[in-house]
């Protein structure tokens, strides 16, 4: 990467890291993951030390999060209220104690406490009464909240110390109330730190009252200090603060990997029974008296350190990288890695793009990887994390694996050119035109498909239309039944309408978007298309809104494509649409100013996008991921991802039925 690059993916980040913390800490509406949040400023900081001339002190790196708030008066902290280092793994918490161990020359001991998920807050106390609550801000200012914060019952108002001290503590809503709570709110909160950092910043405590917040507390700041900070844990138990009674000493003897393994084994096991949410847990230096001696970054303490249980990254060895062809004729390598979680998913295949991508990361077969979900969802290759100095760095051959054919370069990607010939270009058209985005024909799989090609029985779209059905009940899985229901599909599909068949057929560059540019630029027949295709006529198209030149000159070259007449031809003696049939039926706009997207499959909507036609046709917007500008998800049958993320950020779910009925009799 060049340096003027990193500038601009480090200024991207900075803008999107700030951006996420202003979601988070400031709107209590998250729009991405802990974990994506986590990997992009990993990203950050990696490439701030690789770059260190590109280092600023406003970066989201040497600062912490703000989540000061206007509506409240202002405190200075008495010290800075810092973030904590994160480690993903028990052996980076390990190495860590080691480091600090060396780093003032003595065997240490530790503590660990569970991280709780909540609102961080700072408990002043004068005189022996709590004289003012005080929010993280940004570390350094923070917001005086303190009549809220009276009304938590666990917060002793008065204790018997009468020296000034300060405590910090996380405010948190335990699961039980917060799923009691949000079902009757409106939008729900996408979680318990959202709904009590919600409650804590009300402008009457009243409605703070009449949250159940609780706290524990994890630090007491004394003049003189105790010397360890169990004694201090322990003097604030005294005091009658609530401390959480599941932290454990680590002894400096104990202090070793198998244990440390163990406890962060047991931890996370226990995680789930836990009554609150906990997002890690905090290892500490429990000699007070060194903390100082290891200091501080702008950012967080070095005597502390928390393990996050959403580790952005997994550890996995690339077993090999193969080379697919798609249905484009374009050459995707993939890594194959050995099976490794990340995010609640198994991983084992990681696209790797092209060679640009494949030579940034310096990649060789059997390297071991750090392997992600960017926005997650994406497996992605991130870094090279031990290399198999045996291998060489990978090449993508010159030669198509499928075809033989020499291949071409495109942009950034090669191409195997033999459209017409290439078998795996012909088995990707014949997949995606039977698929979800193609004509969603039912009972015909990606596995049926493979069985009829590796039979012989299909080749090219046409032939799906000409199988010899009574040659089929000889083979195993093919009963009498599964051949009417795979007949009937197929038949079925001629009825599909112009618009869906175009994209369906697999064309390069004439997917949905450009589909339908094209059929409301007056482009809505077969005949139409390939007339001006006959023309040569790239001005036409250029004319269009959205088709720049390459889009323009790829569709004429692949509109003239004689094969594709042929299919074409073919296809429409079987009774296919060959033009587009507009309907002039003006609907009620009942989706106007929503915003929707689609996860599963449906009964009444094959393909699913069918049901995204209805939202478009009255009124609404449709995205193809979900966002925090999503405002519906349609969710069908064996819903992905999209579900949990739409849950996560309070999308409103919608089932088929429930969307059926807010179709209206206008859907037939
Ligand atoms: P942090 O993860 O750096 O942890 C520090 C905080 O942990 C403290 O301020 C304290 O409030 C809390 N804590 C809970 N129990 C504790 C204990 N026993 N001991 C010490 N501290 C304890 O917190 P941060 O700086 O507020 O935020 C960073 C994290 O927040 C990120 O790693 C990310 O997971 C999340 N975040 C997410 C988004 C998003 O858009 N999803 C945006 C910003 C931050």
């Amino acid at each position: 990467m060049t340096v003027e690059e990193a500038k601009r993916v480090i200024t991207e980040l900075r803008e999107r890291i700030l951006q996420y913390q202003r979601e988070y800490y400031l709107e209590g509406r998250p729009s991405v993951s802990d974990r994506e949040y986590d990997r992009l400023f990993d990203q950050l900081v990696e490439l701030e030390n690789r770059y260190p001339e590109l280092k600023t002190p406003d970066s989201p790196t040497h600062r912490v999060g703000s989540d000061l708030d206007s509506d409240f008066p202002e405190v200075r902290h008495s010290v800075p209220i810092l973030s904590l280092d994160k480690a993903y793994t028990p052996e980076e918490v390990y190495d860590w104690m080691v480091k600090s161990s060396q780093a003032v020359g003595q065997a240490l001991s530790f503590v660990l406490e569970e991280k709780i998920d909540g609102i961080s807050i700072v408990l002043y106390y004068r005189d022996g009464y709590l004289s003012q609550a005080v929010t993280r801000g940004n570390g350094y200012v923070g917001n005086d909240v303190t009549p809220n914060v009276r009304t938590i019952r666990e917060v002793p108002l008065r204790v018997d110390f009468e020296d000034p001290f300060f405590v910090r503590g996380e405010i948190y809503l335990p699961t039980a109330d917060f799923n009691t709570l949000n079902a009757q709110m409106d939008p729900p909160y996408a979680n318990p730190r959202n709904l009590a950092g919600g409650s804590l910043r009300r402008k009457k405590s009243r409605e703070t009252a009449a949250i159940p917040l609780r706290i524990f507390v994890y630090d007491g700041f004394f003049e003189p200090s105790p010397s360890e900070h169990r004694i201090v844990s322990q003097r604030l138990q005294e005091l009658g603060f609530p401390v959480n009674p599941r932290n454990v000493f680590i002894s400096s003897s104990e202090a070793v990997l198998p244990y440390i393994r163990e406890l962060v084994d047991r931890f996370t096991r226990d995680r789930k029974e836990l009554p609150y949410q906990i997002d890690g847990l905090v290892f500490k230096v429990n000699e007070i008296g060194v903390r100082e001696a290891l200091g501080y970054t702008e950012h967080h303490p070095r005597w502390a350190i928390a393990y996050k249980f959403e580790a952005p990254y997994g550890a996995s060895r690339v077993k090999r990288i193969e080379i697919q062809v798609g249905r484009t004729g374009r050459i995707t390598p993939v890594a194959r890695i050995e099976p490794v979680e990340v995010g609640g998913a198994t991983i084992e295949n990681v696209t790797l793009h092209n060679q640009d991508y494949i030579d940034a990361l310096e990649l060789s077969e059997g390297d071991l990887v750090a392997v992600s979900r960017r926005g997650d969802v994406i497996p992605a290759v991130e870094k090279v994390l031990e290399k198999n100095e045996a291998a060489p760095l990978y090449r993508i051959p010159d030669t198509c694996p499928s075809c033989g054919s020499k291949l071409e370069t495109r942009g950034a990607h090669s191409f195997c050119p033999n459209a017409e010939s290439c078998p795996a270009q012909l088995k990707g058209r014949l997949q995606f035109f039977a698929g979800k985005d193609g004509l969603d024909i039912e009972y015909l799989g990606e596995e049926t498909i493979e069985f009829l090609w590796n039979e012989g029985f299909v080749r090219r779209i046409q032939d799906l239309y000409h199988i010899p059905w009574e040659r089929l009940d000889q083979y195993q899985g093919f009963g009498e039944r599964k051949i009417e229901l795979l007949q009937r599909g197929i038949e079925e599909s001629k009825k599909a309408p112009f618009e869906r068949l175009l994209p369906a057929l697999g064309i390069p560059e004439l997917g949905p978007k450009v589909s339908e540019l094209l059929i409301d630029a007056g482009y809505d027949s077969f005949d139409k298309l390939f007339n001006l295709a006959d023309r040569k006529d790239y001005d036409a198209l250029l004319r269009i809104p959205g088709i720049g030149p390459k889009t323009a000159e790829r569709l004429i070259e692949e509109l003239s494509r004689p094969d594709l007449r042929e299919l074409v031809r073919e296809l429409s003696s079987l009774g296919f649409a060959n033009e587009y049939r507009r309907t002039e039926e003006h609907l009620p706009q009942v989706f106007e100013g929503q915003t929707w997207c689609v996860t599963g499959s449906f009964r009444h909507f094959k393909p699913r996008d069918r049901a995204m036609e209805e939202v478009k046709k009255r009124g609404g917007r449709v995205v193809s991921s979900v966002t925090g500008a999503v405002t519906h998800l349609l969710a069908g049958e064996a819903p992905g991802s999209k579900l949990d993320k739409a849950k996560a950020l309070g999308v409103r779910i919608v089932n088929e039925e429930e969307f059926l009925q807010m179709l209206g009799p206008s859907f037939q």
